[in-house]
């Protein structure tokens, strides 16, 4: 904070969108204080020491059709740090491993008929095309994904993994959603037999770092284990936010925190609204990370949807961000939080994660793991419904200057870096727009 704590913008949340945001109000010359709750910035994207190597809580993976964080990594001079790396995906059912991402595989996979095969192969490339998906807007994923592939068809392939994301929110995720992650993937080829991802060197680090030096440099203020404890408003107008004691005034706040803290930081909202909020649904995520000595398997992301595993996925992070030393694997459990094994202890998940981990490779045993680490995160994924738009609250609420969004406010599209960059500077845009 300097001499004055007055601000034209005020940013709560440095993860992407945050961060994006402030960049983008500093970058037009305006006055700009960023807060954030943790002692890192970076949000879902922060790093950590793991066992000496830099490391992401969450992993990531970037991909083709990111072009909103293509334009900023050009902006700050870090778009020689993205690479890009052929990656393998993969299946374990039923005690064996299966190639998965190409024609080929398909063709191969042992588990699906040849005519569940064709209405796969038909699905990925309708979803690649898809330009509206206003018809599938009311489906379910469930609902939709059977009336390509059939009952059968989804419940070897989708069920198990669906399942074990969502466990009771599985019948209810939106059809649309899902296919535009299908899309993605689908898009980030390097041709029709070979998938390709891309990483940063050095990780989201890179990204948040040269962010926040950016901020700062432009003059922004960046505030770290900052928590906003209220954002208050006169009449229709926002002025200002609480940080503990603090009051710093703005007449623009932009709030990109998770919507289930919303009603109680911004006491003022009406009712009905701050209903509205509270009735988005989230669930946590559990992420285990491991170092091993050895590789598990050859795949990037190995979907496993064999009934006697817990986990949807082994993530060999290695695969695709190479690092000096050992094998870097994440486990990650996504679950509602009223889920028996969100109260499980870290050794526990642990323990029963490393069973997967040794079902996909046998030669694994427990003198392979050289360090392990657990991140969770109690709102990591915002549920959506099939029209889903209608449930959100507007980004701009009913104060002026006050506009709110977190991650499900891109929807149709997936928790994204890139999406919380696009919207950031969007938000930051707004402000200054009213600034002018
Ligand atoms: C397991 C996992 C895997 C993922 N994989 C990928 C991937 O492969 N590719 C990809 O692009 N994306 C991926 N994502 C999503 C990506 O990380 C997010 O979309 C993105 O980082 C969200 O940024 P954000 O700023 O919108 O939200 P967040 O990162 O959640 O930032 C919100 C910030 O607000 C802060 N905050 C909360 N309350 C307060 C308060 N009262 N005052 C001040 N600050 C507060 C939080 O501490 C946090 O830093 C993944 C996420 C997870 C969890």
């Amino acid at each position: 904070m300097t001499t004055s704590d007055t601000y034209d913008l005020i940013v709560i949340g440095a993860g992407a969108m945050g961060l994006a945001a402030a960049y983008e109000a500093a970058k037009a010359g305006s006055t700009v204080a960023l807060f954030e709750a943790d002692n890192v910035p970076g949000g879902m994207a922060a790093h950590f020491d793991f066992d000496g190597l830099s490391l992401e809580r969450y992993y990531h993976f970037i991909c083709k059709t990111d072009y909103d964080s293509f334009e900023l990594f050009k902006e700050l001079d870090i778009f020689d740090k993205l690479k890009w790396r052929e990656t393998k995906m993969g299946y374990y059912y039923q005690g064996a491993l299966y190639e998965w991402g190409n024609p080929f595989a398909l063709l191969g996979f042992p588990k699906l008929n040849l005519i569940e095969k064709i209405r796969y192969g038909l699905l990925a490339f309708w979803c690649t095309r898809r330009r509206s998906w206003d018809k599938v807007e009311p489906l379910t994923a469930p609902e939709w994904l059977k009336a390509w592939l059939g009952e059968n068809g989804y419940n070897k392939l989708w069920n198990r993994l669906f399942y074990l994301k969502f466990y009771d929110y599985t019948d209810k995720i939106s059809a649309t959603w899902i296919g535009t992650r299908i899309r993605r993937i689908g898009l980030s080829r390097k041709s029709l037999l070979q998938e390709e991802l891309g990483y940063l060197e050095g990780g989201t680090e890179t990204l948040v770092s040269a962010l926040v030096s950016k901020i700062k440099t432009l003059g922004g203020h960046v505030s770290l284990g900052a928590p906003a404890t209220e954002i208050v408003t006169d009449g229709a107008y926002v002025s200002g936010v609480k940080i503990g004691s603090k009051f710093v005034k703005s007449k623009n706040v932009i709030s990109t925190v998770p919507t289930p803290f919303i009603s109680k930081l911004v006491p003022s909202l009406p009712t009905e609204l701050k209903s509205n909020y509270d009735a988005i649904p989230n669930i946590g995520v559990a992420c285990l990370i491991f170092k091993l000595k050895k590789s598990v398997t050859e795949n990037f992301w190995l979907n496993t949807i064999d009934e006697s595993l817990a986990v949807p996925g082994i993530i060999e992070f290695s695969r695709l961000r190479p690092l000096k030393d050992g094998h870097i694997v994440y486990v990650p459990y996504y679950m509602p939080t009223d889920n028996d094994r969100w109260t499980w202890t870290d050794d526990d998940l642990l323990d029963e994660a490393f069973g997967a981990i040794t079902a996909a490779n046998p030669s694994i045993n427990k003198e392979d793991i050289l360090a392990t680490q657990v991140s969770r995160l109690k709102y990591a994924q915002p549920i959506c419904y099939p029209n889903f738009l209608d449930m959100l609250p507007p980004i701009q609420t009913p104060f002026q200057g006050l506009q709110i969004a977190d991650t499900c406010y891109y929807y149709p599209e997936d928790r994204g870096i890139s999406e919380s960059i696009g919207l950031g500077r969007r938000m930051a845009k707004n402000a200054l727009l009213r600034n002018d």
